[in-house]
Order: structure tokens, then sequence, then C-alpha cells
């Protein structure tokens, strides 16, 4: 593979427009949902008033669940914030909890759903809020994609990874075979560990949904070549892949991506060197290699954090990952003296995050507090148990 075939994005068509419209009927799925309730006016100068006055009615009945990429707005109402696996394992903590809010996006809520006892009832604020790159590997193309793997004789030496940001069915199918979940922070760990289930020369590994992450991990912290890697596109008969392409390689990525690190280009660390002399780019390992190759440092949304408290006063730091985010750090760490800049000249959200925005906070918990439970997210039993066990080969990674 050359390095111009990995700076390709997929084109395909994705439901990100009826994700985008909210306009769907399925809630199992990340596509959206139109808001079944009746929500208060965005001018509504209550809003923050009315938001505070039913959590404290609720109280200790409900947690709020915050992912950094929220607006703030929405954040100020969390209790607690972090990364989607972080917040999972918030809202178990706290089985006093009925009602686990997940101001993020729905595999967040499936996932949280999966990891809270059953008595504990996930909410997800807006059901339009899917995940575009969850979005791009379905069950039915991942069973579709195994039934090619058989074929080619090899799904026996075949361990799937898959990364947190997918679908509580995707998460099922990996455990069903053998696989593990990892989260961009212990993705080296959990390669590791795949690699390490059978003979290690003929060991290959099926990773979903996230190809960026998948190849910057293989290539950048494990020394395999581009050449290890082949890109397996659901859009095409057999992935796109002659038998001999998927025998000779070592890592099988799903051809999905971020769409919101997936925009960071090579021209944009060049352009912001250019305009920030001394500036440290730090980005996340969603963003293409070619990017995260370019970069001075990579590392998961907690990681760029730790680095901008550990960041000396008077440095200079272009972060890629999404704005919500990088604009909230570049004012903790104003007073500081430390420049903090978004990676890219354009604007960048994340638009199914941003769909979790004050008037939605508030519809949900004046409903809450008035005992209707609205926008439930459940996982069925069979999915749960599946998802479960990959979520625990993950915890148990060495
Ligand atoms: S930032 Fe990317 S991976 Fe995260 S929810 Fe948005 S589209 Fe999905």
């Amino acid at each position: 593979m050359t390095t111009a075939q990995t700076t390709e994005l997929d084109v395909q068509p994705t439901p990100l427009a009826l994700l985008l419209l909210g306009r769907e009927a399925d809630p199992k799925s990340e596509r959206g949902v139109e808001c079944p309730g009746d929500l208060p006016s965005p001018s509504d100068p209550d809003l923050v008033a009315r938001a505070r006055a039913a959590k404290e009615k609720l109280g200790d009945k409900v947690f709020v669940l915050g992912h950094h990429y929220q607006r703030d707005e929405v954040i100020q109402f969390a209790d607690v914030t972090g990364d989607s696996f972080k917040l999972a394992r918030d809202a178990a903590a706290r089985p006093e909890a009925e009602y686990i809010v997940f101001c993020g996006v729905h595999f967040m809520a499936e996932s949280a759903d999966i990891l809270t006892s059953d008595d504990q009832k996930v909410v997800l604020p807006d059901l339009a809020a899917g995940c575009s790159m969850a979005d791009m590997a379905t069950a039915e193309q991942v069973a579709e994609c195994w039934d090619v793997l058989t074929e080619a004789g090899i799904a026996d030496q075949v361990v799937p990874v898959s990364y947190m940001n997918s679908s509580a069915d995707i998460k099922a199918f990996t455990g069903r075979h053998g696989g593990t979940i990892c989260t961009s922070s212990n993705a080296r760990r959990a390669l590791e560990w795949a690699f390490g289930q059978g003979e290690p020369s003929a060991t290959k590994v099926l990773f979903l949904p996230d190809q960026h992450l998948g190849r910057n991990t293989a290539v950048r912290d494990m020394g395999m070549s581009l050449d290890d890697c082949v890109v397996y596109n659901p859009h095409k008969p057999n992935g796109g892949l002659t038998a001999d392409q998927l025998r000779d390689a070592k890592m099988i990525l799903w051809r999905g991506h971020c769409s919101v690190h997936g925009r960071f280009s090579l021209d944009s660390v060049n352009d912001v060197r250019e305009r920030i002399p001394g500036v440290n780019v730090l980005v996340h390992p969603e963003c293409r290699h070619e990017v995260v190759a370019a970069a001075d440092y990579v590392g998961s949304t907690e990681y760029i954090i730790k680095a901008l408290e550990a960041a000396p006063a008077g440095s200079k730091w272009a972060i890629g990952t999404e704005l919500n985010l990088v604009r909230r750090l570049a004012n903790r760490f104003a007073p500081e003296g430390k420049e903090i800049v978004f990676l890219d000249r354009t604007v960048c959200f994340c638009s199914t995050m941003n769909r979790i925005d004050l008037p939605h906070l508030v519809w949900t918990l004046e409903s809450l507090a008035e005992g209707n439970l609205v926008n439930r997210i459940e996982v069925d039993k069979e999915t749960e148990a599946f998802a479960k066990l990959a979520l625990e080969r993950m915890l148990a990674l060495p």
C-alpha cells in the first residue's frame, strides 16, 4: 500500500445525511430519530435555571456524564467529564443513580448500558446524536467480511480488535470471535495481546472500524510496515481484496474513519508550523497516517489534556482533535501563558456530538424529574453478554 492510498477518505454513502437531519426511526442504530418531545426554545432565557432546578429535584437519582467533545453549555451540568470508556466506568461506579444521562453519542450510551447494572437506565438527550464512524461498520457488513475471511481460509488466524467507537453489535461480534475492545490509549496493548493469541507469524488482526487508529498503532507504535496493512472496503465485493492480499496481510483494517479527525491534513500541519514558529503539533491517533507521522506528539484525549497540563509556560501548541475540547483547553491554559490553537484553519466540531444542546438537556432532565423516562438506550441481553466479554478482555489487558 502506498502513502497516497492511506490518505484517501471514505466517500461511500453512509447514513450520515439522515443522521444529521435527525429524521429516522430506528433508535437501535447510530442513525438518528426525531426527538419526540416538546423541546424548549433555544432562546428561552431560563434554560440554565430550568436545568439546574430539574437536576436538583432529581438529586442522587441522576448522574450526568459529559464527553470531552460536548458544548460548554452542556458540560457545565456534567457530574463528570472524560472519554467514553472512563464515563461508562464512572456510571457503573454510581449504582445509586437510577438515571444515567449521557451527554455524548449513541455508542457511548450503549457502552454505559452494557457496563451498568440492570436497574440503571441510560438516557441519550437527543437520539440523533450518533457517530458517523460507528455507522461505517454495520453488523451485516462485518458478518459478510467474516465470510470472506472464512472463504480465504484465514478466519481461524484472525483476531478482531474493535475500537470503543463502535456499536454494541460490533462489540458483540468481537466478543463472539475471541477478540477485544480497545481505546485510543490502549490500542497498542490490545494489538500485542491479539497477536499473542496464536502463532505470532500467522496471526492477523481485523481492526474495526477506524482504519487510521489501526494503521497508526501498527506502523507508528509497533514497527509494522504500511505493506503489512490492507483496507477492507465493505462496499466492494470481497472487501475489494484478493484472497492472496488477505493471506499476506498482518492488519486487515476496516475502511472507516472519524469525519472530524479525518479532516486534518499534512497541509494543516505545514501551515501551522509556518504561522507559529516553534509550535508543538499534538494530534489524536484517529488522524490520518501522514498527519500523525508529521506531528510531534500523538495521543488520546486524556493524553492531550495531560500533555498540556505538563507543558511549560510560554509553550505553543497546535492540537488536532475536536474543537469544543481544544477551545476549552485554550481558555483553561491561557492564564498560565500557554498558547493553544486548533490545528486547522477551518472550524471542525463533531456535528453529532453537538446535537446535545441545552434545550435537549433541559427537556431530558425535566421529563425525568416528572417521572417520564425518555430516550432510553437499552442493549438486548445476548448482544450485551458478548459485548461485555470483549470489554472484559480489554479490562484484563496486561
Ligand atoms: S468525533 Fe468522530 S469518532 Fe467521535 S463521535 Fe464524532 S464522528 Fe464519532
